[in-house]
């Protein structure tokens, strides 16, 4: 394998004691969650992200009906380097039959995850969307489950996801301290939804890592668009389609300026950003190191977040009523 020094920057991960390059590889899409992908796709991408530097790969069960996992297990396993070389985040609790958050459920899943990723232990693991579940159930059964299984050494550490912002504060208050290392929040550290922000000192304070993923909002902000499922409200996809079409008039990308946006604030450890091809890959670290030799394109920047500006902050609906 020819070597290329990393230039990504590695930044710490909350108290774990892990570095994660600042750009993150969203496994989302091995999946076929945005459009099909070969092996020889899927495992070039994962190459060419390793090779350039980054360290940091994340799946889920839920992905592609287990699909996303074990193609990256694949695809990391034929990079042929020590395991402690990269960082593998996985998740529990939300598969494509539905939600199960039960002790019983997370404790077989990560055997499940294990066998498809072909590896002895993950770095992360993940309550996957705990605002489809009830959050005490979270609180009481899930993250205990999820300590007997970091003390079994299959993981090294434990995270949350979910869209909305409240229910990282919820858990984390009622959980002894030091129980989640991790939380990883999306859509809400991009151009069109800074709101991850404000909860940042209260995310330190806990002393939790900080993943923000879908700078793209999920496709949002992209010349192609988002896909179909995407739940934005059609004012916000025609917003981020004007700004998507204003930076293809200046011959400016989108999608560069937008991971430029996430990878600004350097209270957020990773920017996980789902890939696809070797192309994307070397946009999006370019996007980075690009940004740590010239700054971003404050311009192109005023001129999107201008057009935004009507629908700023808009999200969209998650999860069931907490009783
Ligand atoms: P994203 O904002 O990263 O957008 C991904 C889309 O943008 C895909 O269609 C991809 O092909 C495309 N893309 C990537 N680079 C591009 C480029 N340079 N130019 C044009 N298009 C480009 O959204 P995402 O994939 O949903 O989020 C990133 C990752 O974060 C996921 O893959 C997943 O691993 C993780 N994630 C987790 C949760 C959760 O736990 N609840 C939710 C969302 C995302």
């Amino acid at each position: 394998m020819t070597s290329v020094t990393p230039k990504l920057e590695l930044r710490e991960l909350g108290n774990t004691g892990l570095k994660l390059s600042c750009v993150g590889f969203g496994a989302s899409p091995l999946g076929n969650v945005f459009g099909a992908v070969t092996d020889d796709e899927a495992n070039a991408a994962v190459r060419e992200a390793f090779r350039r530097g980054i360290n940091f790969f994340d799946t889920s069960p839920y992905y592609g009906g287990t699909l996303s996992e074990k193609i990256l297990g694949k695809a990391l396993k034929a990079l042929g380097v020590p395991r402690n070389e990269y960082v593998v985040a996985t998740k529990c609790g939300r598969y494509t039959e539905g939600f199960d958050f039960s002790a019983d459920r997370v404790t077989r899943s990560i055997e499940e995850s294990l066998e498809r990723l072909q590896l002895d232990y993950v770095d992360i693991l993940y309550c996957h969307d705990i605002e489809f579940g009830s959050l005490d159930q979270i609180v009481k059964e899930t993250i205990p489950a999820l300590q007997k299984i970091k003390e079994s050494g299959k993981t090294r550490f434990i995270g949350i996801t979910g869209l909305p912002l409240h229910i990282y504060t919820y858990v984390l208050d009622r959980v002894p301290p030091g129980s989640v290392d991790v939380i990883l929040s999306y859509c809400h550290y991009c151009i069109n939804d800074s709101t991850l922000e404000d909860i940042i000192p209260y995310l330190k304070s806990k002393g939790v890592g900080i993943v923000n993923a879908s700078p793209l909002a999920m496709g949002l902000l992209t010349e192609s668009g988002p896909p179909e499922w995407h739940p934005a409200s059609p004012e916000l996809k025609s917003a981020c389609q004007a700004a998507a079409t204003y930076c293809k008039e200046k011959r400016k990308s989108i999608a560069k300026l937008a991971m430029q946006y996430s990878l600004l604030n350097k209270e957020i450890t990773s920017v996980l950003v789902g890939m696809k091809s070797v192309k994307q890959v070397e946009e999006n670290v370019a996007a980075a190191t690009d940004l740590a030799a010239s700054g971003i394109d404050e311009a192109a920047l005023a001129e999107v977040e201008a057009i935004i500006k009507p629908v700023k902050n808009q999200s969209w609906p998650s999860g069931i009523q907490q009783s």
